[in-house]
């Protein structure tokens, strides 16, 4: 992967980050709280590095648009636990599976935050490259 790939979330210092602060012990509370950290981190490493999202185009009408900027969600942080070995694979399917419960039972979005909150700016769920009106309607003019 290149260094100044546009989609890349996790950055050696970000994983440095996560290998340090990271606990088994961690309740979710703390684990939102640091991927909150992470995502601001990721957030800077972008701004600084001057990564942007690329522009990608609607197959269907053409239309140009950025695509959107990546964030780190609660179940990138736990998958990435295991892969970069700071978990091991039983523990990291452990804290998956326990927190899929936690996020339904609190009715928490993809990043820890309340869903009622979704609508304030943070819907980066992950974008199609086709157009939202391609699949809200069904007999569209392309
Ligand atoms: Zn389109």
């Amino acid at each position: 992967m290149a260094a100044g790939d546009p989609q890349r979330v996790w950055f050696p210092e970000m994983l440095a980050r996560l290998r340090c602060e990271w606990d088994f012990a961690m309740l979710f509370p703390a684990l939102i709280d640091l991927r909150d950290r992470l995502d601001a981190m990721l957030q800077q490493i972008r701004s600084e590095r001057h990564i942007v999202s690329p522009v990608v185009r609607c197959p269907k009408c053409g239309t140009a648009r950025r695509s959107a900027e990546p964030h780190v969600s609660v179940r990138a942080l736990i998958l990435t636990l295991g892969r970069f070995g700071i978990a091991s694979q039983e523990d990291t399917k452990k804290i998956e599976r326990d927190w899929a419960k936690y996020r339904v039972q609190n009715g928490l979005d993809l990043y820890g935050q309340a869903s009622a909150t979704l609508a304030n700016g943070h819907s980066e769920q992950i974008e199609s490259v086709v157009c939202a009106h391609v699949s809200s309607t069904p007999r569209q003019r392309h």
